[in-house]
C-alpha cells in the first residue's frame, strides 16, 4: 500500500479505511465475503497487464502461454470442483455470465439450427436479408425466471434490465401465503408461455430449490433449463445442496459468480453439457472483451480451496448458522419470511417495528451491522424503502462465528430496530408525516450496539 499512497495518497487511504470498515463493522450482506489472502495475491499482479482475447489456445493474441496454462488449469478446478461437462471462466461478472450463457442458449437452439437449413455455417457470409430473418427469431424468443419481487436478479428479465429487451420475458412468483415457489403453479405457466429458457435461481429466496423438479418442467414444454447459482455455489461446492438440489446435475447450463458463498474473487463462471460448450467458449468476443487473467488465477485458487475438506463444513456451517440466526430472530419476536431458511440467507419483515427496511438498513448500519434492504415478496413499500432486510451468513462464517454469535446478532438486531423511530418531517407539503427515509435512535443505543 505505500507504493500505492506514493502515486495517489487518497486511493491508499480509501482502501486503509475499506479495512477497517469491514473489521470493525458486521457483515451480514448476503453476497459478500472474505476471500483468503492467497486469493487476493493471485489476483492483484502483473497478470492483468496481459490481453487474451480468445480462449485457452485458441487466442487472437501473441504471447499467451502463461494465460492459456492457468486458463485450462482454471477450468479443470471448475469441473473437477462442481463435476460439470464444460466450464469457461472469463465471465467478469455474474452479470456477464448471464449474458453469455443466454447468447450461447440462443445460438446452440435458435441460430444454429437455421443456419443449417440454409447450408451456411458462418453468420458472417450471409445476406444482409437473411440475417435480419435470424434477428427476428433470435429476438423473438421466451425466458421464464423468478419474477423480481420474488428474489429473481434484474438480470433475469427484469424489465430495466437488457435482458427484458433481448427476451420476450415472462416470469413466475413465489406463493402469496407461503412464500414458496409452488412448482405446480410454475409447470402451469411454463405450459402456457412455452419459454426457450426455463431460469432458476435467485438473488433473494431463503430456501432450496428442487432442480429435477424444475428439470421436468422444462422436458415437458421442451425448454433449456439454466440455473443461476451466483448466490448458492458454495453451498453447491461444498457439498450442502446435493441430490435434487444440485443444479449441475439438472441443468443444461449454470452460471454463477465466484465471490459470494464460493469465497472467491469478484468473478463470473459458466459451467454447462457439452451441447453448450462451443457457443459457451465463445463469450469473448461476442459479449465481453479481454479476459482478465489476473482474476482467472485467483478463480483457480478459489476452486481449489472450495474443493478441499474444510470447505464442505465451511458450507455446511453457513447453512447452520443461517438456520440458527433465523430461529433465534424467530424467538426474539421478529417476523422471518417462510418461517426460516435452508440456505445462507433469511428475509425479516421489519414493518412490526413501524419502521421500513430503508430505515432498518441505515440505523444498523449507525450500529456498527451492515446488511441490506431487500423487498419482500408483494411488498407494498416497493424495491427502494422496502418492508424486509436480507441478512447472510457466509462473511461471519468465515470469521469463525457460530450458535451463540448468531444468538447475540438476533438480540442486537431487536435491540436496535425496537429503539429506531421514523422521523417527523418538519417542513414541506408532507410536514407532520413520519419520513420514510430517515429514522431517529438514541444514541446510548448505538453506544452499547456497537460495544456488544
Ligand atoms: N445473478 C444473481 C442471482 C445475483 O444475485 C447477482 C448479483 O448479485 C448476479 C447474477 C450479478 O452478479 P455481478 O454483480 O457479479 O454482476
Amino acid at each position: 500500500l505505500e507504493k500505492v499512497g506514493e502515486v495517489s495518497p487518497q486511493t491508499a487511504a480509501s482502501i486503509v479505511q475499506e479495512l477497517a470498515d469491514q473489521r470493525s463493522n458486521l457483515k451480514l450482506i448476503a453476497s459478500e465475503n472474505y476471500s483468503s489472502l492467497s486469493t487476493q495475491l493471485a489476483m492483484g499482479n502483473l497478470l492483468t497487464d496481459k490481453y487474451a482475447e480468445g480462449f485457452a489456445y485458441h487466442r487472437f493474441y501473441a504471447g499467451c502461454d502463461n494465460v492459456d496454462a492457468i486458463e485450462s488449469y482454471t477450468v479443470e478446478e471448475a469441473k473437477k470442483l462442481f463435476g460439470a461437462e464444460h466450464a469457461y471462466v472469463q465471465p467478469h461478472s455474474g452479470a456477464d455470465a448471464n449474458l453469455i450463457a443466454y447468447w450461447a442458449i440462443l445460438t446452440t437452439k435458435i441460430q444454429a439450427p437455421i443456419l443449417e437449413d440454409m447450408g451456411e455455417t458462418n453468420p458472417a457470409h450471409l445476406s444482409r436479408e437473411d440475417w435480419d430473418r435470424i434477428r427476428v427469431e433470435l429476438g423473438n424468443q421466451r425466458l421464464l425466471g423468478l419474477d423480481y419481487y420474488s428474489g429473481g436478479h434484474l438480470t433475469h428479465g427484469y424489465r430495466f434490465n437488457v435482458s427484458a429487451q433481448m427476451f420476450d420475458a415472462y416470469s413466475y412468483s413465489v406463493d402469496r401465503e407461503t412464500g414458496l415457489l409452488d412448482y405446480d403453479e410454475i409447470e402451469k405457466m411454463a405450459e402456457k408461455v412455452k419459454p426457450l429458457i426455463l431460469l432458476a435461481g435467485y438473488s433473494a429466496y431463503p430456501r432450496l430449490i428442487n432442480f429435477r423438479r424444475m428439470r421436468e418442467i422444462a422436458d415437458k414444454v421442451g425448454a433449456v433449463l439454466m440455473v443461476d447459482m451466483a448466490h448458492f455455489a458454495g453451498l453447491v461446492a461444498g457439498k450442502v445442496m446435493t441430490g435434487d438440489y444440485n443444479p449441475v446435475a439438472f441443468a443444461d447450463v449454470v452460471t454463477s459468480t465466484t465471490h459470494k458463498t464460493l469465497r472467491g474473487p469478484r468473478g463470473g463462471l459458466i459451467l454447462s453439457k457439452a451441447e453448450y460448450a462451443e457457443n459457451v467458449d465463445k463469450g469473448c468476443p461476442l459479449v465481453i472483451g479481454g479476459p482478465l487473467p489476473h482474476v482467472i488465477a485467483a478463480k483457480a485458487v478459489a476452486f481449489t480451496e472450495a474443493n478441499r475438506p474444510e470447505f464442505q463444513n465451511y458450507a455446511k456451517q453457513i447453512v447452520e448458522n443461517s438456520k440458527a440466526l433465523a430461529e433465534a430472530c424467530i424467538a426474539e419476536g421478529m417476523v422471518v419470511a417462510t418461517g426460516g431458511t435452508d440456505n445462507h440467507l433469511l428475509l425479516l419483515d421489519v414493518t412490526g417495528f413501524g419502521i421500513n427496511g430503508r430505515q432498518a438498513e441505515s440505523v444498523l448500519r449507525e450500529c456498527g451491522i451492515t446488511l441490506n434492504r431487500n423487498a419482500l415478496p408483494f411488498d407494498p413499500n416497493g424495491p427502494w424503502y422496502t418492508s424486509g432486510l436480507r441478512i447472510g451468513t457466509p462473511a461471519v462464517t468465515t470469521l469463525g462465528m457460530g450458535k451463540p454469535e448468531m444468538q447475540e446478532i438476533a438480540s442486537i438486531i431487536k435491540d436496535v430496530l425496537s429503539a429506531a423511530r421514523p422521523q417527523i418531517i418538519e417542513s414541506g407539503k408532507n410536514a407532520g408525516k413520519p419520513s420514510k427515509a430517515k429514522y431517529g435512535i438514541e444514541e446510548e443505543v448505538v453506544e452499547k450496539a456497537k460495544k456488544r
